[in-house]
């Protein structure tokens, strides 16, 4: 209840134009600026450069260059040609040879096919530098289109790509079943946007009640699993699985977000497993930091602190 209220909240303030004038103006001007506890910088270089410490701690990276809902082919194109940049700075670099990216960003919202063209050029190029690609998953309205574009893709031979469940939909469990049956690869979420009763669980119990019976379904059949979430209760039941059906610690991994639950991917890593993060970076980075706003209120505090210490 309160999650759903605090989600929907969010969704409302994260349309406040003051809001997001203040936040855009002092949010990442410093190193010690608020948004930065959750927002690895706006340029590549920054983002690499916080993924250099993250790998620095035994962790591999996935790197997320923040857009979404693009309105016109000219700024999916931009977007397109950005991703393509940043798997060039990653790869001079030498850093973990991963990103994710959202259909949206690519210009879904605009004309389909476009999209998949775009989303095409970034997976040859992608390929070709040995990178593995995820598709966001948005919310639900995109559910249905971003898996068949999966699937096509997959069915094309794209299999350096995956894809991201939502334990909070209904239909999640059965299209579970489905990407484990062609072998797929599936990020298991519990769902970051707010959606209605229609299509997905309003309790966040029966959310989380989900997401273990799909973490189940996904460690003893999925392909390279990735177990995205900051719940200790998930964390422990994956492990236990795990061991229960002799799954190595290998043949999956942990993935959490840049600035969440440091100690909890610090001690994963010591207890032998794998874990990503998740590092986003860019300057449309405003509907990205809301959404983790919303997760946990008590990050407003925090947020509000730093507006008062920077304007004051
Ligand atoms: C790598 C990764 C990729 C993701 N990709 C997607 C995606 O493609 N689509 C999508 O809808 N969602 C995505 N999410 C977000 C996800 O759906 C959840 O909204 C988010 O992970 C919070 O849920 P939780 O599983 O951590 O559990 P919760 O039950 O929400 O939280 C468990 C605990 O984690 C900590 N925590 C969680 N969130 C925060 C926060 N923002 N700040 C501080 N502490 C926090 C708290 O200690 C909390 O008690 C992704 C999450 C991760 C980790």
């Amino acid at each position: 209840m309160l999650d759903r209220a605090s989600k929907t909240f969010f969704h409302l303030i994260a349309q406040s134009r003051t809001l997001k004038k203040l936040s855009s103006r002092y949010g990442m001007r410093k190193p010690s600026s608020f948004a930065r506890r959750f927002i690895a910088g706006e340029t590549a270089a920054e983002a690499i450069e916080a993924a250099g410490a993250v790998e620095g701690r035994g962790m591999a990276v996935t790197m997320d260059l923040l857009g979404e809902s693009v309105t016109s082919l000219g700024k999916a194109d931009a977007a397109t040609g950005d991703y393509v940049a940043v798997i060039d700075a990653m790869v001079a670099a030498g850093v973990g040879r991963n990103i994710s990216l959202k259909l949206t960003q690519l210009g879904l919202d605009v004309d389909k096919a476009s999209a998949i063209d775009n989303l095409r050029k970034i997976l040859e190029r992608a390929e070709t530098a040995g990178f593995f690609v995820r598709i966001d998953m948005e919310n639900s309205p995109y559910t249905e289109v971003t898996l068949e574009i999966y699937e096509t893709l997959w069915r094309h031979g794209y299999h350096h790509l995956g894809v991201v469940l939502q334990s909070a939909l209904y239909r999640s469990e059965s299209d579970l079943a489905a990407i484990n049956a062609f072998g797929g690869h599936v990020r298991l979420v519990k769902g970051a946007y707010k959606e209605p009763k229609a299509v997905a669980h309003p309790k966040k119990a029966d959310v989380d009640a989900a997401y273990a019976r799909m973490l189940r379904a996904l460690i003893i059949n999925g392909h390279d699993p990735a177990i995205a979430t900051h719940d200790p209760v998930m964390i422990e039941l994956a492990r236990t699985i795990a061991r229960e059906h002799n799954v190595a610690p290998e043949r999956f991994e942990f993935q959490m977000l840049y600035g969440v639950r440091r100690d909890l991917q610090s001690m994963l890593v010591k207890a032998g497993y794998r874990v990503r993060v998740y590092i986003p970076f860019g300057r449309e980075w405003f509907p990205y930091f809301m959404r983790r706003l919303g997760e946990r209120p008590a990050n407003v505090t925090f947020v509000i602190r730093g507006i008062l210490g920077e304007t004051g």
